[in-house]
């Protein structure tokens, strides 16, 4: 749980989450999938867009962060059971470590990460962050 995966997203759906969703057997897939793992239907796959809220799922707080990310320690890395089903790993962020427990209710945010002058191409990185009363 020390590494924090990414999930490159280009302009065009920076804001939006993507998942698919298996025509055959209607589980939902993040990242999208082109082969369903739960029945190994090919070519069933349809795009859905997910809302980008759910809960903790799992956690833990990094205290010795990777190479990078010194500046962000203590952090806390989750794995998020999204409201469709599908399970992702990322950081939470806005957040004291003592704010997150298994069962709170999170919400995605994107991170402008870099920008990629050749094409224009904008990357983001997925994190999550606690949902707030307003
Ligand atoms: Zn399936």
């Amino acid at each position: 749980m020390g590494g924090v995966p990414r999930f490159w997203r280009s302009i065009d759906n920076r804001y939006r989450l993507v998942g698919t969703r298996c025509k055959n057997c209607g589980e939902v897939f993040f990242p999208p999938r082109v082969v369903c793992p739960n029945c190994r239907s090919d070519g069933e796959m349809e795009e859905v867009q997910l809302s980008g809220r759910g809960e903790v799922y799992t956690y833990s707080v990094v205290r010795v962060p990777p190479e990078g990310f010194e500046d962000k320690a203590p952090y806390v890395v989750a794995i998020v059971k999204l409201e469709e089903g599908p399970l992702v790993t990322a950081m939470i962020v806005d957040c004291e470590p003592g704010e997150i427990d298994v069962g709170t209710p999170v919400e995605a945010v994107f991170r402008r990460i870099s920008e990629d002058g050749e094409d224009g191409v904008i990357y983001y990185s997925l994190e999550f962050r606690p949902v707030r009363e307003e």
